[in-house]
């Protein structure tokens, strides 16, 4: 495309903006727009385009008081959001990254591990051509579902700080283009605070997940770029040594994707086995490939040392060194307690979870809700799509019983 066309097409796409948001009569103005770097609009594909235009579009909106705003658009944020909305409230959603984000960076060939029923949201049936829904099947039908309520999402904006209280928050939010053009990388790599906006809203619920956060095991050589806190696909690693450390179920399919593509597998784990919680059709086949040396297994084991070129494990039998290309180190991820705590949520001292009212999920700071992972703490396989879903429900009764008799 020539210089003056692409000029010409982002005017476009610019004025087709401000175009939709004047007649919403948001009173938005073109010098509001930042400017994206023009190579990455021209590129981006027409979709990606209005994608890239869309979050930088957003106005301030200190304007607009919402009933409530939902933090993070997962499976649970976007229930949330549904069911305030079919109870009559006008909810608008906030996310960091892309609508769910997190399912987004999952391992790009899985499969969930549940029936497709079990991770619908808002009655919304879930086709799917499998038993089990591919990562791709679910993002489309998030994808449905979004459009189909019109929920309003506010993408590639990360909550910075709230301030206010019951009735009347304020919420900052910065906009991230680096975390726009960053997509393909990790869920929470990259971080150049943009443009900020403001919103007002009467509640909050906070479904902010767990996945931004890998626990990291504090062994020397862990932050070398070799090392990947995310498993994505296997290609990249054919013909190379790979080290997988962990015993669920991320490691136990990165190992086995990765082997049957063709690289060198060696597997980690601290405990004497697998865990117990790994599904069972999975089981079998990763305990085969061990047992006939198809993945090397070290139990008991942990790992000391990273090196450029290998790494050093501790094991039953001494140190081992092993040649190494690369690590993934898939140990679990846990919740930003700091911004849970930042909100003046008070967790409990054991397991980190919100200290919430059980039946409504509000949590100790009067007008705030947790849903979704989040609501268990540390223990992050308590709680899933399957039953974060229904969160939602609970927070919308409580908002029916104290916003419909409340003065806005
Ligand atoms: C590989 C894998 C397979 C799985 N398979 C299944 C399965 O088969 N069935 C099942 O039920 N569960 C499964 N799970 C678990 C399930 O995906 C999670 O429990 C679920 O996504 C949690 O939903 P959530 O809405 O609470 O959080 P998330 O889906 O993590 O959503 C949180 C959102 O908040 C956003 N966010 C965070 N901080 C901010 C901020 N400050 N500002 C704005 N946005 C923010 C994030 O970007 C993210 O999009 C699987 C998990 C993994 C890792």
């Amino acid at each position: 495309m020539k210089t003056s066309d692409r000029a010409v097409a982002i005017a476009e796409l610019r004025n087709c903006r401000i175009a939709e948001l004047n007649h919403q009569g948001s009173g938005f103005s073109n010098s509001a727009i930042p400017q994206l770097p023009n190579s990455a609009i021209r590129r981006a594909s027409p979709h990606r385009r209005s994608v890239l235009l869309n979050p930088i579009t957003v106005p301030p909106d200190n304007t607009q008081k919402f009933d409530l705003l939902v933090v993070g658009a997962g499976p649970s944020g976007l229930a949330s959001a549904i069911e305030a909305q079919r109870a009559g409230f006008r909810a608008v959603l906030i996310e960091k990254g892309c609508l769910v984000n997190s399912l987004f960076h999952y391992p790009a060939n899985m499969t969930f591990f549940t029936t497709p029923e079990l991770l619908e949201i808002g009655d919304i049936p879930f086709p799917s051509a499998h038993v089990k829904p591919t990562r791709e099947e679910a993002l489309e039908y998030y994808r449905k579902v979004a459009e189909h309520y019109q929920l309003d999402v506010r993408q590639y904006e990360r909550v910075e700080e709230v301030s206010g209280s019951d009735g009347d928050f304020l919420v900052r939010t910065s906009t991230v283009e680096a975390e726009i053009l960053g997509a393909l990388e990790g869920p929470g790599k990259r971080h150049v605070p943009g443009r900020r906006a403001e919103y007002r809203a009467r509640k909050l619920v906070v479904a902010t997940g767990y996945y931004d956060l890998p626990n990291i095991m504090q062994v020397p050589g862990e932050d070398l770029p070799k090392v990947f806190h995310y498993y994505r696909e296997p290609h990249p690693f054919f013909g190379r040594d790979v080290l997988v450390i962990g015993g669920k179920n991320s490691a136990a399919i990165a190992a086995l994707e990765l082997w049957r593509h063709g690289a060198r597998v060696a597997l980690v784990h601290r405990e004497a086995a697998l865990h117990r919680h790994v599904k069972y059709w999975i089981k079998p086949d990763i305990e085969n490939r061990i047992k006939n040396g198809e993945v090397t297994a070290y139990f008991d084991s942990t790992v000391k040392e990273i090196l450029p070129e290998s790494v050093l494990l501790q094991t039953p039998n001494g140190e081992v060194r092993l040649k190494n290309d690369f690590v993934f180190a898939l140990t679990g991820y846990h919740p930003d307690y700091s911004f849970l705590q930042g909100l003046g949520i008070q967790l409990t001292g054991d397991e980190c979870r919100p200290i919430v009212n059980q039946e409504t999920l509000e949590t100790n700071v009067s007008g705030i809700y947790v849903a979704g992972v989040i609501v268990a703490g540390s223990k992050t396989n308590e709680i899933f799509i399957e039953n974060g879903r229904f969160h939602g429900q609970r927070i919308a009764q409580d908002l029916k019983r104290k916003l419909l008799t409340a003065t806005p």
